[in-house]
C-alpha cells in the first residue's frame, strides 16, 4: 500500500477482458515492462511497493521476488504453480492463487486434438497435399493407427484427466489410469476407467496422454524406462508441463522407435523445442495452447483478476493454494 493512496498491483503480462477492468476498479495497476528479463531480480526491482503480482506460467516467482516487503499475494492465471515457489511463499505470508476448473474443457479437447492428430498423421497429410503430393488414392498412404476402441492410459486423473476420460467414451476406449488419488467407484464406472500401475498402463496402452501437475514427484516420470516399456504403436500426449517427461529420453526412444508418436503441447526448457523434434513427421507440436480458447483464456483473465482484487481488498481469494498463508 501507498501511503494515502491506492494498493498497487504489478501486473507481469496484459491479460483479456474483463480481467483489466476488475483489476483497476481494486487497485493501481503498474505493467511490467514489456522489454525487461523476466529474472527474479527485474521482477522484485519491478514489484517494489506492490501489495500483489499478476503472474504468468514464465515468471519465476520465487524466494527473491516473494520476500518483497508487503507483497501479499501472486495470482496467477493458469491452474498450474509450479512457477512459484509455494514453501517461500507461504513462509513469507504471501497468498498464491490459481484459475482452475475454467480451462478443464478446452484443455482436455487439445489432448484429444493432439491424439487424433498424431494418430492419424494429420499435420504431415497436410504438409502433403498443400505441397503436391497427391498424386490419387493409394491403399498404402499415410497409415495411422486406430483411435475407436484403443487403450487409453491417463497419467494423472484430475479434472483434466477426467474430461479427456470422458471424451474417451464416445470413441469407445477401454481406459487405464493411474493416480495415487482414486477415482470414487461411481466415477470409474461412469467413466469406464480402470485403476492401474504405471507399469501395467505403460505395458498395454495404445496412448498415452499425461494430466499431472510438475512437481519433484513427478519430475521426468517417463523417461527411458517408461519408453522402452510401451507398445512399439504407442502415442504419447503431454498437455500437462514439459519436465514431466524426459525431453532428451524421448527423442531418442522415437528415434528407436520404441514408441510410434509423440503429441506435445509442452516442453522441457520453454519455449525452446529439442531441435530433434523438429523434423520428426510422427510428432505434431503446439505452442503451449491446450488452453488458448477465446472463452477460456478470457475467464482465466477474470478469475485471477478476481482472486487478486479479493485479496487486495483484505478478503479471501476464492482459489487460494496455500490457504496458511492468509494473515
Ligand atoms: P488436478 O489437480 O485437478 O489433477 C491433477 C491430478 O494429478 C490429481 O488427480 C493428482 O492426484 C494427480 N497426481 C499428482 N501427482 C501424481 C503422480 N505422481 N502420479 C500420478 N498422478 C498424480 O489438475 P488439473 O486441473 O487436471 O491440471 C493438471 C495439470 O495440467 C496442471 O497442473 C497444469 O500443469 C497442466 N495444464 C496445462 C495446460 C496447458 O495449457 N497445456 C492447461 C491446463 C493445465
Amino acid at each position: 500500500m501507498i501511503a494515502g493512496g491506492r494498493s498497487r498491483v504489478l501486473l507481469m503480462h496484459p491479460i483479456l477482458d474483463p480481467g483489466p477492468a476488475i483489476l483497476a476498479e481494486a487497485a493501481e495497476v503498474i505493467s511490467y515492462p514489456p522489454d525487461r528479463p523476466l529474472d527474479e531480480a527485474n521482477i522484485r526491482q519491478a514489484a517494489e511497493g506492490c501489495i500483489g503480482i499478476v503472474s504468468q506460467l514464465m515468471d519465476p516467482i520465487r524466494e527473491t521476488v516473494l520476500s518483497s516487503p508487503g507483497l501479499r499475494c501472486v495470482s496467477n492465471v493458469a491452474v498450474g504453480f509450479d512457477n512459484i515457489d509455494l514453501a517461500a511463499a507461504t513462509a513469507h505470508k504471501v497468498m498464491v492463487t490459481n484459475t482452475p476448473g475454467v480451462l478443464d474443457d478446452a484443455t482436455a479437447d487439445f489432448a484429444f486434438t493432439l491424439l487424433m492428430a498424431t494418430a492419424r498423421r494429420v499435420v504431415e497429410a497436410d504438409n502433403f497435399t498443400r505441397s503436391a503430393g497427391f498424386h490419387g488414392w493409394a491403399i498404402d498412404m499415410m497409415l495411422g493407427q486406430d483411435v475407436y476402441g484403443a487403450t487409453l492410459g491417463i497419467i494423472g486423473i484430475g479434472r483434466i484427466g477426467r474430461g479427456v476420460a470422458h471424451r474417451a467414451k464416445g470413441f469407445n476406449m477401454r481406459v487405464l489410469y493411474y493416480d495415487p488419488q482414486p477415482l470414487p467407484q461411481e466415477a470409474e464406472q461412469q467413466l469406464n476407467a480402470t485403476r492401474s500401475s504405471l507399469d501395467r498402463l505403460i505395458a498395454e496402452s495404445d496412448f498415452i496422454s499425461v494430466h499431472v501437475p510438475l512437481t519433484k514427484e513427478t519430475l521426468h516420470l517417463l523417461s527411458t524406462a517408461q519408453f522402452n516399456a510401451m507398445k512399439r504403436n504407442a502415442i504419447l500426449i503431454n498437455t500437462s508441463r514439459g519436465p514431466v517427461v524426459d525431453e532428451a529420453a524421448l527423442v531418442e526412444a522415437l528415434k528407436a522407435r520404441k514408441l510410434a508418436g509423440a503429441g506435445l503441447d509442452v516442453y522441457e526448457r520453454e519455449p525452446a523445442v529439442h531441435p530433434q523434434l523438429i523434423p520428426m513427421p510422427n510428432v505434431v507440436l503446439a505452442p503451449h495452447i491446450a488452453s488458448a480458447t477465446v472463452r477460456t483464456r478470457s475467464e482465466m483473465s477474470a478469475m485471477a483478476a478476481r482472486n487478486m482484487a479479493t485479496a487486495v481488498r483484505g478478503g479471501r481469494p476464492p482459489n487460494l493454494v496455500n490457504p496458511e498463508a492468509k494473515r
